[in-house]
């Protein structure tokens, strides 16, 4: 096999660079092996980092409905194209991994992640698809064994870190063998390992603020040696409260407390202050007609268990680039839980005005203050606005946005087309509100001067 691979790589003037861990497995066995792991199911997808000569390849391209394979190596993914140039179902993506924009595969869910990574840049490629929001269910990885141990550390260990962490709050890692220098080409100086990641389920752990988790735990583990309470100083965390409640000793250091501990943590110190409200349930709304005119007041549980018609705003939020904010709804929200939405939308208040309620759900929901939402279009109430009247404004959002836990999951920016083709795709992935509202904004043309339906 390694006879085959070096003449191969001589014919494609690919000269084994360790720059870009280039070591390719020559065991076919260990490569089946490999991507049996990662349980592909009729239907499923898959992304493939560092492809290099197409080890893991040639099994995945039998077992996976389409197939993107992320090469820096230009040779190697050109080689790859002309390979598989004859199947539609293949795609070569011919750039580094840690930065390959893969908005564009959300609409292809089912998706898992596979890789023999290389030992350069494991560690990296896996924080940039891992991080939520991620389209993946799994992941298998070869990684070096030393960066597969801090994945899978325990508390108390040397391995134990911030990383560690990082990956632990949204996937469960496990560690599943170990493979030689001698199943490469060239044999690295290292032992590698395998490991297969699931993401955690909606409701497994409870809800946090990612941004305070991870400013927490950087800082706790910037100085492993120090007392937490030292180096957790910076942050203004109040100690005093955070480790009584938390049951902690004042001389605990980062790498004694569990990944609970951490979230909890986070909880304790997330100020914002709708951190654990779902929704409202005490609400009232208007009961308005079918013209939007109000005809009495209702409680919200009243409203929606009769399907009386009400009133509601939904905000479109765009950066610089264009790109449209989606929020993922927390699996904690009564309607419409863990599927995407509008970057902002909410009822109105009885007696609220449609003007108001845009400026109040904005700083809510995304924190956003002082910016002028503008009105696009105004939709009837429908089955599928459930019932609602909805305003539809746009803003342009500044660049960080801050939402409730218990309300938003995660969210991110993606350009217009893709949120196109992601709904046309799999409008299962997205409140029926919200696609009513992306289809009246792209009648609009995105235009300012707004429409009624
Ligand atoms: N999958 C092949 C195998 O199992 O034989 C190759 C694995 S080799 C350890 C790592 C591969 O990742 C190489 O093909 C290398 O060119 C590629 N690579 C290195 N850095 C990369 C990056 N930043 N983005 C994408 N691919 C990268």
């Amino acid at each position: 096999m390694s006879a085959a691979l070096r003449s191969l790589l001589d014919s494609l003037g690919v000269q084994p660079s360790r720059k870009l861990g280039q070591n390719f497995l020559t065991d076919d066995q260990s490569a089946q092996w490999i991507v049996r792991q990662l349980e592909l199911s009729p239907g499923e997808s898959a992304v493939e980092i560092g492809p290099g000569t197409g080890a893991l390849t040639r099994h995945l391209h039998q077992a996976a409905e389409n197939l993107w394979l992320v090469e820096y190596d230009q040779r190697l993914a050109a080689h790859l194209a002309k390979t598989y140039e004859s199947d539609p179902r293949v795609t070569v993506i011919p750039e580094d991994a840690v930065k390959h924009d893969f908005r564009s595969l959300f609409p292809e869910q089912p998706l898992k992640l596979i890789g023999n990574l290389p030992y350069s840049c494991g560690g990296h490629i896996m924080i940039h698809y891992l991080m939520p929001p991620s389209p993946f269910t799994r992941a298998v990885f070869m990684l070096q064994k030393e960066v597969a141990e801090r994945v899978v550390a325990k508390p108390r260990t040397k391995d134990y870190g911030a990383f560690s962490l990082r990956i632990q709050a949204y996937w469960r890692p496990k560690m599943l063998r170990s493979i030689g220098p001698a199943a490469f080409y060239p044999r690295p100086q290292v032992d590698s390992s395998i490991i297969v990641l699931e993401r955690r389920a909606p409701g497994e752990l409870p809800i946090f603020d990612h941004d305070t988790f991870d400013r927490l735990i950087r800082q706790g583990f910037s100085q492993r040696r120090k007392q937490l309470k030292n180096v957790l100083a910076p942050l203004s965390v109040d100690w005093e409260q955070v480790g009584a409640t938390l049951q902690i000793p004042p001389t605990a250091r980062a790498e004694e407390l569990s990944l609970e501990d951490w979230i909890h943590m986070a909880r304790l110190v997330d100020d914002h202050p709708l951190k654990d409200n779902p929704q409202k349930d005490d609400e009232c709304f208007d009961v308005v007609d079918e013209n939007d005119v109000v005809l009495r007041q209702a409680t919200r549980r009243e409203v929606h268990a009769n399907g009386w018609r009400h009133r509601a705003i939904h905000v479109f939020a765009f950066n610089k680039a264009g790109d449209l904010f989606l929020q993922k709804r927390s699996h904690l929200k009564d309607a419409h839980p863990g599927v995407w939405d509008s970057s902002a939308a909410g009822h109105l208040d009885a007696g609220e005005s449609y003007a108001s309620a845009v400026v109040r759900e904005l700083e809510e929901e995304l924190g956003i203050r002082e910016r002028e939402p503008e009105w696009i279009a105004t939709l009837p109430a429908t089955a599928a606005t459930g019932w609602e009247h909805v305003h539809l404004f746009r803003v342009d959002a500044p660049k960080r946005l801050r939402y409730p836990c218990a309300e938003v999951e995660t969210g991110a920016y993606f350009p217009v087309e893709i949120v196109d083709r992601w709904i046309e795709k799999r409008p299962q992935d997205f409140a029926s509100g919200f696609i009513e509202c992306f289809r009246v904004y792209q009648k609009s043309g995105g235009n300012r001067d707004g429409i009624t339906l």
